[in-house]
């Protein structure tokens, strides 16, 4: 163990020189922060069992896409997971993989067998420990997995204490506190996830106004629809996309969003491009973007969403900025499968803002959460900048009393516990 433990001591970086995530909206300035790349579960134990050379706090990293501090350390240890990324074992069912591994290879791995995942993610360079640990909604093909992490079947986690827990479907208290715990119980070492034959799939999109879209909106959350919009407020104009698994494209299928809609085309190509010129003009890269995301309750949505293109169009008109991409929303059906679920009770909306803007993003962000609450929005601790912590422990409620107590018995020392968490979860 002792000259594992010399191994993982990769590297020692300082404030600046390398960032821990490349979307960070609320960069700490790091004093000292020792990073670490472990290759086995031993080595992820062997970090947090030597606070000496690991200085607490100890924060698991994936793809690093999380744009609240949670992931982040100002000074303690940042482990870097994508190190483990081996497929350990596969049947006809499951598959069980390292923690670190990239969802592309993933698919990839198991598309040259013909299986894919229940729960997949729309973008492809997450991690699987990453997914499991937050709120993740794919484009699912199984009407229950709403979430990624209800795909997980069981898991390996190395709790604060460095001791190794299975966690399985027998202990399903357990496994669905550690789904969307986002690392605060232990570190994901390896998953087993469920599997299923390739099913062939097809994309079919049309784009309506505001007014239509919020009209379309009681009927998509009815018939729980796997349907993603991008939203520009500014040109009045939301892209709908509809997955379908194929044999039932057939417009008369009740699966199908209306049959109002002529101009249904299939297409799996949505503008990824900046409103701000009004024009389409330019792809952006993934690295560039920053985002916010609240859910909202169905029932809350529609009036929401108008205020949100309300208020886009006067916060431009005061400040002269603008969020110069499109926003995406998704419906999210009612998900229990983990404790932390931002869709514990009831389906959701969510909404997520996006832009490569940095300036004026801040009071942008705040002005929003300020009408999110209003309209009982849920924030995710990592895709929810500038939030109330006061505000979330009335939301979550007593699940996150539960959490806590959990968290502070399976990691007494706060190992894993950084200033963020310590803030908001209280
Ligand atoms: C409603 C909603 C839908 C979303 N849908 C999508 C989507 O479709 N596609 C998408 O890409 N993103 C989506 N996101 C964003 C999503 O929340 C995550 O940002 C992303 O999936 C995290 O992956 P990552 O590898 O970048 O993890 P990171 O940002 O690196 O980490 C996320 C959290 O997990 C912890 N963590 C990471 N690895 C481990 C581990 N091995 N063990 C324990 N804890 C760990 C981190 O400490 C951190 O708290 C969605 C968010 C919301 C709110």
């Amino acid at each position: 163990m002792a000259s594992a433990a010399t191994d993982l001591y990769t590297s020692v970086v300082n404030a600046g020189r390398k960032q821990t995530g490349p979307r960070s909206a609320q960069p700490d300035q790091p004093d000292k922060v020792v990073t670490v790349e472990p290759k086995s579960a031993d080595e992820i134990a062997a970090v947090l069992t030597d606070p000496e050379r690991y200085p607490t706090p100890v924060r698991p990293s994936g793809s690093g896409s999380s744009t609240t501090r949670a992931a982040k350390v100002a000074s303690g240890t940042r482990m870097d997971m994508t190190r483990l990324n081996q497929v350990l074992g596969m049947t006809k069912r499951t598959v069980t993989v390292q923690a670190g591994m990239r969802l592309r290879e993933l698919d990839d791995y198991l598309a040259e067998d013909g299986f894919e995942l229940t729960g997949a993610c729309a973008d492809r360079d997450r991690t699987i420990g990453g997914v499991i640990s937050s709120p993740t909604l794919g484009v699912q093909s199984d009407p229950d997995v709403r979430q990624f992490s209800a795909s997980v079947v069981s898991l390996t986690l190395i709790n604060g204490r460095g001791r190794k827990v299975e966690v399985t479907q027998r202990t399903q208290d357990l496994l669905s506190l550690v789904r969307t715990s986002y690392g605060l119980l232990g570190v994901i070492y390896s998953a087993t996830l469920s599997i299923q034959p390739r099913v062939a799939t097809t994309m079919r999109s049309s784009k309506v106004d505001f007014d239509e879209f919020v009209r379309l909106l009681p009927e998509i959350a009815e018939q729980q629809m796997a349907m993603h919009a991008t939203c520009y407020p500014f040109r009045d104009r939301v892209y709908l996309e509809q997955r379908l698994q194929d044999g039932c494209s057939n417009d008369n299928e009740a699966a199908m969003l209306p049959w109002r809609l002529k101009d249904w085309a299939s297409t799996t190509v949505l503008p990824k491009v900046a409103e701000q010129s009004g024009k389409f003009k330019r792809l952006v890269l993934a690295e560039e973007v920053i985002n916010c995301a609240w859910l909202f309750p169905v029932s809350r949505f529609a009036a929401a969403l108008q205020t949100y293109r309300k208020y886009c169009v006067r916060h431009y008109r005061e400040t002269r900025f603008r969020c110069d991409l499109p926003a995406d929303v998704w419906f999210i059906g009612e998900d229990k499968s983990s404790l932390l679920s931002p869709c514990f009770d009831e389906p959701a909306f969510a909404l997520n803002i996006r832009s490569t803007r940095r300036d004026g993003w801040d009071d942008f962000v705040l002005g929003f959460g300020e009408f999110a609450t209003h309209f009982h929005g849920t924030p995710v601790f990592n895709q929810t900048p500038s939030f109330r912590p006061a505000y979330a422990r009335r939301i979550y409620g007593e699940r996150l009393h539960r959490f806590r107590a959990m968290r502070q018995k399976l990691d007494p020392e706060d190992r894993l516990l950084n200033q963020y968490f310590a803030e908001h979860l209280g």
